[in-house]
Formats: C-alpha cells, sequence, structure tokens
C-alpha cells in the first residue's frame, strides 16, 4: 500500500493505532505534542525514582502482545510483563482488609473470612460478569459503532443483561455485604465510571482481570510505551515529538494536510486523533464548520472527573505494602456523589495507593521506595478552584493519611515528592476540564452515543483513544485502535 497516514497523539490509542497502520504497509508519521510519549502513560525520572503519571494495572495483556504478532513479531522482545499478586490490596478504616486476587481458592477464602454467606452469591455474580465480558468486550470491544443500526444490533445483549442498572446496583443483587460491595464495584473509577451511575456492562472488568491476570511491565508503564515505539519504527515508522498539532486542513469533506506548531507540514491520505475530543473538534479542526458544531455538541456532555495525584520517594523498602492497595474512606456512595454531582472538595477520600518498587526495585534507588497515591477530584467545570493554592495543602492531607495508615514517619522519610492536579491534564495533554479520563462512561455516552472512531462528515479523518468506544483504559483504547485501524485499512484500499 503506497498511503500515508498520520496520526496525532501518542497515548496509547494513538501507539497502537499507529502500530496497526505500519503493520499493514501504511506510511504512518505519528505525531505528538509533547517530549515524550505516552500520553496519560508519561513518565518522570526524579532524584533516581522513576515515576508513572498514569496506568500501573495492565490488564488483558493480549490485546497489547497483538500488536506484535501482526508483523510476526514478539512483545517480550520488547516488553517483559511480570505478575502482580495480590491484585489489589483493600482496606477499610476499622482495619479491614480484604486481598483480591486471580486465585480462585485464595479469593473465596476471603469472602469467606469477610462474609461467608455472600461465597454463593459471589460465584452467581462471576458467572454474571463473564458473560458481560463475552458480550461486550470480546464480542464488542473492537467494534466501531458507525450506525444506529449498530446499536440495535446489540441491544438485545444490552437488555438481556440489564444494562440500564448500575455496577453497583447489580453487584448488591449478588452481595449482601457492604464491604465485598465495595470491593466488587470500584473499578470502573479505573476508567472514570461512577459504579452508582456507570453501566452494569462494565462489571465485565471483574472477569478481564480474573482472565488475563493483573500485571506491571519491568521499568515501570513508561518501559512498555517505549517498547511500543521502538516496535512502530523498526516497522518504518515516523516519530515526530515535541511539536503539537495546529491545525488539520480540510477541503470538502476530506482532511488533506496536518500542520504543527514549528510550522512543517505533511500532507495525507488519512489522519487520526488520538488527542482530546473537544482540543481535536474545537481546535484542530477550526476551519470546519461540521467539526465546530460536534465541538459544541460535546461540550453538553458529561466528562469524567480529574485526579489528584501525589508522586513520592521514601527512605526505606516496604515488603508489607503490597503494589496496588484501595484505601477506603469511612463514605462510599456519599463521596463519589461530591465528586461526580456536587463538585465539591470533600474533607474524607479514598486513596488508590501504587507501591511499585515492591515488584521491581529498579524503579527507585537502592534501599528506598517509589510510591503514588491517587485520588479522584471533581474536573475543573465542576470545582474551578485554583489548584496551585489547594494543592499543596491536598498533597499534605493525603500524605498524613497514608501516614497513619501505613507508614507512620512518612514526612521525615520522603526524598523527593511533587504532585499532579486537574489543570496539570488540561494544559500538558489539552484535556478538556482537566478530566483524567475523557467523556464519562454512562450507557448513554457509550458505543455508538460516543464519538464515532470515524467523523460523521470528513470522511477520511478518524477518532482513537479513550472518548472514543469502548472508552478508557488501556484494554480500551488498544480496542479502540483496532476497531479505528480497520476501518482506516479498509478506506484506504477502496
Ligand atoms: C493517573 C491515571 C491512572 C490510570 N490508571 C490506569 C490503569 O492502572 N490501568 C489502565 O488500564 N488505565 C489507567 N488509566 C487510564 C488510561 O491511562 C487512559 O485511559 C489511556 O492511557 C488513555 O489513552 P489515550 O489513547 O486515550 O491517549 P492519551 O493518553 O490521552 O494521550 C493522548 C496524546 O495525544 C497528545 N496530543 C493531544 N493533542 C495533541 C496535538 N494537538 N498534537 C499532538 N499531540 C497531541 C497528548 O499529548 C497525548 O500524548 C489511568 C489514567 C490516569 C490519568
Amino acid at each position: 500500500m503506497s498511503a500515508r497516514a498520520c496520526v496525532i497523539g501518542a497515548g496509547f490509542g494513538g501507539l497502537a493505532l499507529a502500530i496497526r497502520l505500519q503493520s499493514a504497509g501504511v506510511a504512518t508519521t505519528l505525531i505528538e505534542a509533547r517530549d515524550k510519549p505516552g500520553g496519560r502513560a508519561y513518565v518522570w525520572e526524579r532524584d533516581g525514582f522513576t515515576f508513572d503519571a498514569g496506568p500501573t494495572v495492565i490488564t488483558d495483556p493480549a490485546c497489547l502482545a497483538e500488536l506484535w504478532q501482526l508483523s510476526g513479531h514478539v512483545m517480550a522482545d520488547d516488553v517483559e510483563l511480570m505478575p502482580v499478586s495480590p491484585f489489589y490490596r483493600l482496606n477499610w478504616p476499622d482495619g479491614t482488609q480484604f486481598d483480591y486476587s486471580g486465585d480462585e481458592r485464595a479469593l473465596a477464602q476471603q469472602i469467606l473470612k469477610l462474609c461467608p454467606d455472600d461465597l454463593e452469591g459471589y460465584e452467581r455474580f462471576l458467572a454474571y460478569s463473564a458473560e458481560v465480558y463475552r458480550e461486550g468486550y470480546v464480542k464488542l470491544g473492537a467494534v466501531p459503532f458507525l450506525s444506529f443500526t449498530a446499536m440495535i444490533k446489540a441491544a438485545p445483549a444490552l437488555v438481556k443483561n440489564q444494562a440500564w442498572r448500575s455496577v453497583y446496583s447489580m453487584v448488591s443483587s449478588y452481595i449482601k455485604n457492604e464491604k465485598l460491595r465495595e470491593a466488587l464495584s470500584f473499578h470502573t473509577l479505573l476508567v472514570g465510571g461512577n459504579p452508582f451511575t456507570t453501566s452494569a456492562i462494565y462489571a465485565l472488568i471483574h472477569k478481564l482481570e480474573q482472565d488475563g491476570g493483573v500485571w506491571w511491565a519491568k521499568g515501570g508503564t513508561g518501559q512498555l510505551v517505549a517498547g511500543m515505539v521502538r516496535h512502530f519504527e523498526r516497522l518504518g515508522g515516523t516519530m515526530r515529538l515535541h511539536d503539537p498539532v495546529i491545525h488539520v486542513e480540510t477541503i470538502g469533506n476530506r482532511a488533506t494536510a496536518v500542520e504543527t506548531r514549528s510550522g512543517w507540514r505533511g500532507q495525507f491520505d488519512a489522519v487520526a486523533s488520538n488527542g482530546d475530543l473537544v482540543h481535536t473538534y474545537r481546535d484542530l479542526l477550526s476551519a470546519s464548520p461540521s467539526a465546530q458544531a460536534e465541538a459544541r455538541k460535546l461540550l453538553d456532555k458529561r466528562w469524567s472527573p480529574s485526579l489528584f495525584v501525589v508522586h513520592f520517594g521514601v527512605e526505606g523498602t516496604w515488603p508489607g505494602i503490597p503494589h496496588h492497595m484501595i484505601l477506603f474512606g469511612p463514605r462510599y456512595k456519599g463521596l463519589l456523589a461530591d465528586i461526580y454531582d456536587h463538585g465539591v472538595l470533600p474533607a474524607d477520600f479514598s486513596i488508590y495507593l501504587h507501591h511499585p518498587t515492591v515488584t521491581d526495585p529498579s524503579m527507585a534507588p537502592s534501599g528506598k521506595s517509589t510510591f503514588y497515591a491517587l485520588v479522584p477530584v471533581a474536573h475543573l467545570g465542576k470545582l474551578p478552584i485554583d489548584w496551585e493554592q489547594v494543592g499543596p495543602i491536598l498533597e499534605k492531607r493525603i500524605l498524613d493519611e497514608v501516614g497513619r495508615r501505613l507508614i507512620p514517619d512518612i514526612h521525615d522519610r520522603i526524598v523527593t515528592k511533587f504532585h499532579y492536579a486537574p489543570r496539570d491534564f488540561a494544559l500538558d495533554l489539552s484535556a478538556h476540564l482537566g478530566s483524567a479520563f475523557s467523556l464519562e462512561p454512562l450507557l448513554t455516552q457509550s458505543a455508538w452515543f460516543r464519538a464515532h472512531n470515524r467523523d460523521d462528515k470528513i470522511r477520511n479523518f478518524y477518532l482513537v483513544g479513550a472518548g472514543t468506544h469502548p472508552g478508557a483504559g488501556i484494554p480500551g483504547v488498544v480496542g479502540s485502535a483496532k476497531a479505528t485501524a480497520r476501518l482506516m485499512l479498509e478506506d484506504l484500499q477502496r
């Protein structure tokens, strides 16, 4: 194929799409605004510590391995994946602990310890999760929903699996114990969804993890990104870093060229954007009336919340703190309502604590440990506060809580620390309202109701990444790349 394609943005979705196109013989140029690829999976090196900015829980490794298999290569030559167990340790303020793992017997033991009455209900929930995993992920996870007909075809499965109910409501129909309900429903937060409003279809994440495991890329998620870039360039792809696209030129209903801030300009047969949806339509396609109309529609959608992440490196090693921990706060539903609906900064919080050095000591200097503590916060549209002022206060409160629950002398042990706030998402990633996960994964914003993988009007302009079907998370955006690549390759062969 002598076609030329441009992919704007080197997040996981953009990288996966670029690899798929280049593997199929399309001369692909991947253009990234920032100095490093990865998008939400950016990486910082500070004082000998490696800090991954975003994704840390790698699930469905098969969807990544496929990107190498397409051209007869082997992922393991570029990236070493290490299993993580338990998947997560969940901890509540009263001291209750629950190790959530992929080992069926160990998980059953944990459930028996927490609430013996719920074991039978858990087994029924697992069967439900397996069913929605098959219907929602295996069958439809990489299908482009371009027409309403595609949505109608999916409707019987949605009805059968009661997709209108929330994950929490569905979990509660099987499970009586409140803590176990939280343990089996919090996963939607990892893709930007409130368990109380996100469609029950997202209960599929449980089965996805049970079957595919939870993994860690040796050297950090940044090494997975680096491996993808190496693979793309080995295939002959071209990468431009640190040069934001400022304009996508169109003639009639076709995208023809791309212009970057440095003044570079390239002509292409097809253009795809992995950038934020509003930024793509409003800014990059500013001369297209249909794109401006699309941008206005997007402004009315519900955007997922932002995040506040404290990165810190400490003296000492912590073999007793597992790789992934959730430190639940005293409230669950109320806390989520504050973040998703009320737009206030609550006095309490639930923390996701990431501790990579327990799996991979190479993430810190010898005898030291790397951590990040993440709390969801309302996006800038709901909570327009001055993060420069609030950031240091929230950072201290979060570190105090980690200290109270896990590392008593944390402040004395800290070697280096910094935080990442909603305005950083907005500034670094052009993320609308500083949202961490793009459009909220509501049923009314899923599949055909989400941004389409190919624009409805500009016939050779495509989208890939968290704003498209099936949504955020590495498996989601890698699935969206599969759907978008299929469309692009079909169109380019016409
Ligand atoms: C803190 C955090 C933790 C997370 N944890 C997990 C996890 O453990 N597991 C998991 O599976 N998922 C996790 N996620 C979600 C997951 O990281 C994201 O959904 C996914 O990485 C988004 O990928 P994307 O393809 O949509 O692109 P993004 O990562 O959003 O990247 C888009 C890229 O486009 C670039 N760009 C934008 N505009 C332009 C332009 N004009 N010109 C050139 N380039 C441009 C940006 O700079 C960026 O590099 C997490 C997210 C966050 C924020």
